[in-house]
C-alpha cells in the first residue's frame, strides 16, 4: 500500500467560489478545521487533504474515476491510481500572503471559478497572477456552481474564462464544468487532474530540504512532564528523504535576544517520528504534506512559530540571509483591486512584503540602482537563484507587484 502522495495541488480562486466544498467533494474531508476559520467561514491557514485517485476496471470513462474504494456504479472494488495532496488556499484578499506561501509548495493548481459570477473577480485574477509569478504551470480550471446557472450563462461564463486566461499559465488549460456541492463531474475532474498535473521529476540524491508550513505543540495543557511529547513540524519535502532517527537542522531557527541584531541560532534535533498521508512511516520523500516529530522543546514549535523555516540534514541548508540583492521583474498592473493601476518603480526605503518559500517577511529597500537590495525584518534561509514574490502596500492592503531572483 502506497501511503505518501507524490504531488501537491493548490486549490485557488476567489472567496466563496467553492474551493473548500470541492476539497470536500473530492475527499470527504472538511479543510476549514480551525475554529476561527469556522467562525469566519473562510480558510485562513492552509488546509490540506490527501486524496486517493482510484479507477473501476469494469465501468467505462469517465464513470470509472473515483476516490471511493467501491465503485458507486457497479459495486466492484476500485484500483488505486495515485495519491495527491490538495492544499486549500484561502481566497480572502487580505490573506494573499498565505496564498503566496502555499504556492511555494504547489506542484500544480486547480483554479476554481464560479459560473454564476462575472469572470474575472479580483482574487481570481490575483491568484492566477500569483501562480504565474511563483512559476506554477500545470493548471486546471474548474467552472464551479454549474447547478445554479442557465445553459446560456454557462456558455457565457466559459467564454469569459477563455478570454481571461489568455497569455497566462492557464492558457489552454482544461476547463471542467463542475458542481462541487452536488458532486457532478467530479469523475471527469479526477481524470483531468491525473493527466494534466504530473509528478515533478526529483533527484533522490540531493540533500533533504523541507519547507515548514506549520508547527505544533501536540501536548494537552497540564500534561505530566514525563508524558510531554516533542515539537512537531509540518510541511513538504522538495528534495531528498528524511528517516526516523536522523538528526536535522532547522533554519533560521530562533532569535537570540541577547545576541544583538541579526543573531539567530539554528535548531538541531532528532527525528523521532514521521507521518505521511495520515499514517506513520519510517521514511518520507518529496510530495504531499508530511509531519515530523522531533525532540525539540514543544514551546519552540507551538502556534506555527516555525512556519516559514527550512529543515534538512545538518550542515546542508542554505545560508540565513538578513539582506539580499535581487533582480526584479515587475508586473505592468496591480491586480486584485476593482480599479487597476500601473505598477510604479520600486523606491528607496519603501517596505516590500517578500514571500520566499513558505516564509513571509518585510524587506526595506536600501538600494534601487541596478539590482534592488533589501534589509529583512525577519531573516530567510534561501539560496542564490531562488524566486521570491514581491508585494507592495497599495491603500490598506498588500498587492502583488512582481517577483525577484536572489543574487
Ligand atoms: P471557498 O471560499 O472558495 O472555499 O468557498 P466554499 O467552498 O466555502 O463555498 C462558498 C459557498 O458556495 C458555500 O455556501 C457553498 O455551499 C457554496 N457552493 C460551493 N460549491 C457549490 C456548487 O457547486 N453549487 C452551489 N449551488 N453552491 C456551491
Ligand atoms: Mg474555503
Amino acid at each position: 500500500m502506497k501511503v505518501q502522495s507524490d504531488v501537491n495541488i493548490g486549490l485557488v480562486g476567489h472567496v466563496d467560489h467553492g474551493k473548500t466544498t470541492l476539497t470536500k467533494a473530492l475527499s470527504g474531508i472538511w479543510t476549514d478545521t480551525h475554529s476561527e476559520e469556522t467562525k469566519r467561514g473562510i480558510s485562513i491557514r492552509l488546509g490540506y487533504a490527501d486524496i486517493e485517485f482510484r479507477k473501476c476496471n469494469k465501468c467505462g470513462e469517465p464513470l470509472c474515476y473515483t476516490t471511493a474504494i467501491t465503485c458507486e456504479h457497479c459495486g466492484e472494488e476500485t484500483e488505486f491510481l495515485r495519491k495527491v495532496s490538495f492544499v486549500d488556499a484561502p481566497g480572502h484578499e487580505t490573506l494573499m500572503a498565505t496564498m503566496l506561501s502555499g504556492a511555494a509548495i504547489m506542484d500544480g493548481a486547480v483554479l476554481v471559478i464560479a459560473a454564476n459570477e462575472y469572470c474575472p473577480q479580483p482574487q481570481t485574477k490575483e491568484h492566477l497572477m500569483a501562480l504565474d509569478v511563483i512559476g506554477v504551470t500545470d493548471v486546471i480550471v474548474v467552472q464551479n456552481k454549474i447547478d445554479i446557472v442557465s445553459k446560456e450563462r454557462a456558455i457565457e461564463s466559459y467564454n469569459e474564462i477563455q478570454e481571461f486566461v489568455k497569455g497566462t499559465c492557464a492558457e489552454g488549460a482544461p476547463i471542467i464544468p463542475v458542481s462541487a456541492q452536488q458532486g457532478a463531474n467530479i469523475d471527469i475532474l479526477i481524470d483531468a487532474i491525473d493527466k494534466k498535473i504530473k509528478t515533478p521529476i526529483r533527484d533522490p540524491n540531493k540533500p533533504s530540504r523541507m519547507h515548514v508550513a506549520r508547527s505544533f505543540d501536540i501536548n494537552k495543557p497540564g500534561s505530566h512532564p514525563n508524558d510531554i511529547k516533542g515539537g512537531v513540524i509540518g510541511g513538504t519535502l522538495i528534495q531528498g528523504t528524511l528517516k526516523e532517527g536522523q538528526d536535522i537542522e532547522i533554519r533560521p531557527g530562533i532569535e537570540n535576544k541577547r545576541g544583538g541584531k541579526n543573531a539567530w541560532i539554528s535548531l538541531k534535533s532528532k527525528i523521532i517520528g514521521l507521518n505521511a498521508g495520515g499514517e506513520d512511516v519510517d521514511e518520507v520523500g518529496p510530495g504531499g504534506l508530511i509531519g515530523v516529530a522531533t525532540k525539540l522543546d514543544p514551546s519552540l514549535t507551538k502556534a506555527d512559530s516555525l512556519s516559514g523555516s527550512v529543515a534538512g540534514e545538518i550542515g546542508t541548508l542554505p545560508d540565513v540571509l538578513h539582506s539580499f540583492e535581487m533582480e526584479t521583474h515587475l508586473l505592468d498592473r496591480v491586480v486584485g483591486t476593482k480599479e487597476e493601476r500601473d505598477v510604479a518603480p520600486i523606491i528607496i526605503k519603501e517596505p516590500l512584503m517578500i514571500n520566499c518559500g513558505t516564509t513571509t517577511t518585510i524587506g526595506v529597500v536600501t538600494k534601487v540602482k541596478g539590482n534592488v537590495q533589501v534589509t529583512l525584518k525577519l531573516p530567510v534561509c534561501a539560496d542564490k537563484g531562488d524566486r521570491v514574490a514581491l508585494s507592495r502596500r497599495v491603500g490598506a492592503r498588500w498587492r502583488l507587484i512582481g517577483y525577484g531572483i536572489i543574487q
